[in-house]
């Protein structure tokens, strides 16, 4: 097979913040080392507005999500949504957050332009929910309070209008994994999309190695027993495959790249917070310090060269994952690149 990317890469991830009010067992374990970037080491407002608009809007990106870390934790993400939602070649705007802050945030985000938003869900018990996201939150409230808040944040993006709206679930052999039927039944009645992702040796390889993960068939097996399952109608643009439960109103997602390598339709790019472009999540061959060139005064007619040349070994750079699968555990957490 040779190198080929089925889609233009046109699709970036923009990490507005290294930083997390939880502490996901799967993403920032308890003792790792996570070296924050300094905060005067974040890419500013301005800096993304203008690599946006003279080095990625040129090159043919037009669809943008803003993750973390956790985003909402960024002073002024609603400003900067605005800004990105208005700029004339914006197609897509969409964000991945907790859902922790969302509950005060949904309305003033979605009138600042934001349409599609992701929320990480992973169990529907406060207790369970509670050993996921790890001890520190920001409140000091009773436990199932965390739950409730996300809860209520996911209500509250519901009732201002974001469509579709999403739930990410990554299913960890023996914390989860008894509720991926459950979390598949919210699908039932409302027009959400329920996302099963397969935990990756990313952020946490001790409990990688422990618990291992459990792939998509076998969580879709799980569904058709109960329910039946059937490919879905709309075929999404992302990683994710999509089914449905027969007569559903909502549909089901599965990010399957530990079992199914996706990497030859892999479409996009990460810019971490500190301003690191990385062609591949997986993969640090390549990266460009985008801060560092700006800051230093580098025109940015050089770095929209410089990344105009990373997307063009972007294919290469898939084919090679590809070829050579998930394999290793990787020591930056999906927190720091910008998951
Ligand atoms: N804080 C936000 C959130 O949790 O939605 C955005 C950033 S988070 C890094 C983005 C996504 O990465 C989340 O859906 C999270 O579940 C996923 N993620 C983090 N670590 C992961 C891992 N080791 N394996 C699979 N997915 C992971
Ligand atoms: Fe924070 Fe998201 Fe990582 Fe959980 S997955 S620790 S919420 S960045």
């Amino acid at each position: 097979m040779s190198p080929q990317t089925a889609n233009p890469i046109d699709y970036l991830r923009i990490s507005l913040i290294d930083r997390c009010n939880f502490q996901c067992v799967y993403c920032m374990p308890e003792g790792a080392d996570l070296q924050y970037a300094l905060k005067e080491n974040w890419l500013s407002h301005d800096e993304i507005l203008q690599l946006l608009s003279e080095v990625f809007i040129p090159l043919g990106f037009t669809r943008f999500r803003l993750t973390g870390g956790e985003p909402l934790l960024r002073p002024g993400v609603v400003e900067l949504v605005e800004a990105i939602a208005h700029l004339p070649q914006t197609q897509d705007l969409a964000m991945t957050t907790n859902g922790f802050l969302l509950e005060k945030l949904a309305q003033p985000l979605y009138d600042a332009g934001l349409r599609r938003i992701n929320i990480s869900l992973d169990s529907l018990n406060a207790e369970t929910f509670q050993k996921i996201i790890g001890g520190r939150v920001s409140g000091g409230k009773a436990t199932p309070t965390r739950w409730q808040e996300v809860w209520q944040g996911i209500q509250a993006a519901h009732r201002v209008g974001f469509s579709p709206l999403k739930l990410n679930v990554v299913v960890i052999p023996g914390i989860n994994d008894d509720e991926v039927l459950d979390l598949a039944a919210l699908t039932l009645d409302q027009e959400w999309h329920v996302r099963f992702i397969e935990f990756m040796p990313i952020g946490n390889d001790s409990l990688f190695g422990q618990k291992g993960w459990i792939d998509s068939e076998a969580i879709r097996a799980q569904i058709a027993q109960r329910w039946g399952l059937e490919a879905g109608a709309v075929k999404g643009n992302g990683p994710a495959d999509v089914f449905q439960i027969p007569g559903a109103k909502g549909t089901l997602g599965f990010i399957s790249q530990m079992s199914e390598c996706f990497c030859d339709r892999c479409n996009r790019m990460r810019l971490s917070a500190d301003g690191l472009l990385r062609p591949c999540l997986l993969n640090e061959s390549g990266q460009i310090d985008l801060r560092t060139s700006l800051r230093a005064g580098v025109p940015l007619s050089d770095l929209r060269a410089q990344v105009g040349a990373l997307v063009g070994q972007k294919p290469d750079i898939n084919f090679k994952m590809r070829e050579s699968g998930v394999t290793g555990a990787y020591s930056r957490t999906m927190s720091q690149i910008g998951g």
